[in-house]
């Protein structure tokens, strides 16, 4: 499947993931809205995790966002890869993080596009800062997608809906491509402090702000 893509990506031309232009994967114009660099935020739905992240949401990051998770494009998967770099690095200096635990998608998304989109990209981030990954989080039930409910229905629809695996001893780094309410980074840390597992941190490769 990786094979197939990157043969794909060097039989056919380079086109801006933003724009469609020829030539670059992300042309100057594009790049303008892909400036990475840390931005911190705190949710109100989780308070006491400081969440950094490298990329603001726009009309740029979310073709950027779609292109990796939806398409596999590589060169899509690269861009998000460094975004979460970036902004790990900056976490794992200022928080007590020791290992990585990405935020798992549902079940039946992962089975459709053939992988576990968030995985794949901590896995890359986490070799790069020699930080452990531990998949410890899945899902307990069905959720809806979040993505056309509010803050509050987002928070209802996941409550409850991740489970922690087993225990790992050290602080955990919860790892997800966007971070929009915080609602599921809550329930991701709730899943583990229900294992005995302390949250230091999140680290997301784009944020939309201001969190709702
Ligand atoms: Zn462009």
């Amino acid at each position: 499947m990786k094979i197939l893509r990157s043969l794909e990506e060097l039989i056919f031309p380079v086109r801006c993931i933003g724009c469609g232009a020829l030539g670059l994967e992300i042309c100057s114009q594009c790049r303008k809205y892909w400036p990475p660099r840390i931005i911190r935020t705190y949710s109100r739905w989780a308070p006491h995790i400081p969440v950094f992240s490298s990329i603001p949401y726009s009309p740029i990051a979310s073709k950027v966002l779609l292109a990796a998770k939806e398409s596999g494009l590589l060169a899509a998967d690269r861009l998000l890869t460094d975004a979460l770099k970036f902004a790990l690095i900056y976490c794992l200096d200022e928080t007590r993080g020791t290992f990585l635990v990405p935020i798992p998608s549902r079940k039946k998304v992962a089975r459709q596009r053939g992988r576990q989109f968030i995985s794949v990209i901590a896995h890359d981030a986490g070799e790069f800062t020699s930080s452990p990954i531990h998949e410890l989080l899945t899902h307990t039930r069905k959720v809806k997608d979040q993505s056309t409910l509010d803050a509050k229905a987002r928070s209802l629809n996941l409550d409850g809906a991740l489970i922690s695996l087993r225990f790992i001893s050290g602080h955990a780094v919860l790892i997800d491509d966007l971070v929009t309410t915080g609602a599921t980074l809550h329930e991701a840390a709730r899943a583990l402090r229900a294992e005995g597992i302390t949250v230091a941190a999140a680290v997301t490769a784009c944020v939309a702000e201001p969190l709702r």
